[in-house]
């Protein structure tokens, strides 16, 4: 089997724990307590009845996987998808455990997928799923507990709902059980442009290190959804050149630099960059391998590859997707000299909002837009150097260093607390 036959068959998880094994080695875990991070606590599968427009019944399986509690309670979004798989969730709720602990926010990791087609489901089909979801994992969750998020399809409505029928148990309304919510139910004020700031904060710590000018640094984004727009409308409003961007429709490239808030406009208006007369059209994945200094991929997981790691012009890689690179491009991009902010680093800034949308829930107290985006910055700052800096101490690419630092974090916390008997 080629490597690339096997990168494909690393599934969510498996490539979470191969990145997983590397760092706890080098860290020196204890086996024990390696096999205990490794694992869940906790795997919830649920089988949840809804009654259709059509008045037929059917059951939807969804499944909630709470990876780890040492240092707060679990925190992670819920995803709907007819590709949902338990395997992904488990992998993706570890990665939310390293990715708190990156960014140093008291909260373990979980996340939740429900397997449907929204696409093919009404309003009201929807909002049934959801709040019979709600009430089948009700003991597990709360804001003690496990808060959810939006994710993969689902979005501040289905939050709404989420929190409104866990309120309805508690007989009174508890903001705080989700966070990603509309502003008029307790959301934050910069939790939208949050995961895309955040991308762009650790850009700008590492165009510092390089000495490079954000005028002639030239980048290209694929993805042009919540993450990909919001971190190239920043990009482009701080002075970076923004030369390339894709979505699912395909891409577009221009030397000279792409009008943003003009696509922003066109992207309002017909839902995808289609049809904008700004650059030459360019392949969605083709947009990867073009001449630049940045690359924002910020759409999906496992689009560089060992394929085409070799191919990536761009001398820094920001991941604004989560799982974007496959463990052998990894190897690949470090032995190429391509500095790396890897997604557990780059897009921490979505979920260290939503630690400030659950902080301000609970005190009933509410920050400016200014505020949130100080405290980011600082945040964002700090697991940048954080990140580096163990890095550079232990001579390991940014990636290893990021989960050498999160897995030493949580475990810390673990031997604090002791293995209750
Ligand atoms: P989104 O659904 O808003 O946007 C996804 C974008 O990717 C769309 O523009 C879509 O057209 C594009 N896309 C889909 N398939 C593509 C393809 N084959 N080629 C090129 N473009 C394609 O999603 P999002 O919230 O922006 O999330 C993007 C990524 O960032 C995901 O990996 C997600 O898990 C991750 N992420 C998101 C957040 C957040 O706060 N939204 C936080 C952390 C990580």
């Amino acid at each position: 089997m080629s490597s690339e036959e096997k990168e494909k068959e690393l599934s969510v998880y498996e490539s979470m724990a191969a990145r997983y094994d590397v760092a706890a080695r080098k860290l020196g875990l204890d086996e024990g307590l390696s096999e205990y991070l490794r694992t869940p606590n906790r795997e919830i599968i649920v089988h949840i009845p809804v009654t259709m427009d059509d008045s037929t019944l059917r059951v939807f399986d969804g499944y909630r996987v709470q990876h780890s509690i040492a240092r707060g309670p679990c925190k992670g979004g819920l995803r709907y998808s007819p590709d949902v798989t338990l395997d992904e969730i488990r992998g993706l709720a570890a990665e939310m455990t390293w990715k708190c602990a990156v960014a140093n926010i008291p909260f373990g990791g979980a996340k939740g997928g429900i397997i449907c087609d929204p696409s093919k489901l009404s309003q009201g089909e929807l909002e049934r799923i959801t709040r019979r979801y709600t009430a089948e994992i009700l003991d597990y969750i709360g804001p003690d507990r496990d808060v959810p998020a939006p994710d993969m399809n689902t979005n501040e409505q289905t939050m709404a709902w989420i929190m409104d029928t866990y309120s309805m148990h508690m007989r009174h309304t508890v903001t705080g059980s989700v966070t990603g919510k509309p502003l008029d139910l307790g959301g934050s004020a910069g939790r939208r442009e949050a995961t895309g700031r955040g991308c762009m904060l650790t850009a700008d710590e590492a165009l510092k290190r390089f000495h490079w000018q954000k005028a002639n640094t030239r980048v290209i984004v694929q993805g042009f959804g919540n993450v990909g727009s919001q971190a190239a409308r920043l990009m482009h409003e701080a002075g970076y050149k923004i030369i390339g961007v894709a979505d699912i429709s395909g891409g577009l490239f221009n030397t000279s630099g792409i009008n943003i808030p003009r696509l922003l406009a066109h992207v309002e208006k017909h839902r995808t960059i289609a049809g904008f007369e700004g650059g030459e059209s360019i392949g969605a994945q083709e947009i990867l391998e073009q001449e630049c200094d940045v690359l924002l991929p910020a759409a999906l997981e496992s689009v560089i590859t060992s394929k085409n790691a070799h191919k990536v012009k761009a001398k820094l890689l920001v991941e604004g997707a989560n799982s974007p690179t496959t463990p052998p491009a990894d190897d690949i991009l470090f032995d190429r000299g391509v500095f790396v902010i890897p997604d557990i680093l780059a897009n921490a800034g979505g979920v260290t909002v939503s630690y400030f949308e659950w902080v301000q829930d609970r005190q009933g107290y509410f920050w400016t837009e200014a505020m949130v985006n100080d405290r980011l910055k600082q945040i964002m700052v700090s697991a940048f150097d954080a990140v580096v800096g163990y890095g550079e101490k232990h001579n390991v690419n940014n990636r290893i260093a990021a989960y050498m630092l999160a897995i030493d974090r949580v475990a810390f916390c673990i031997k604090l607390r002791g293995i209750y008997a």
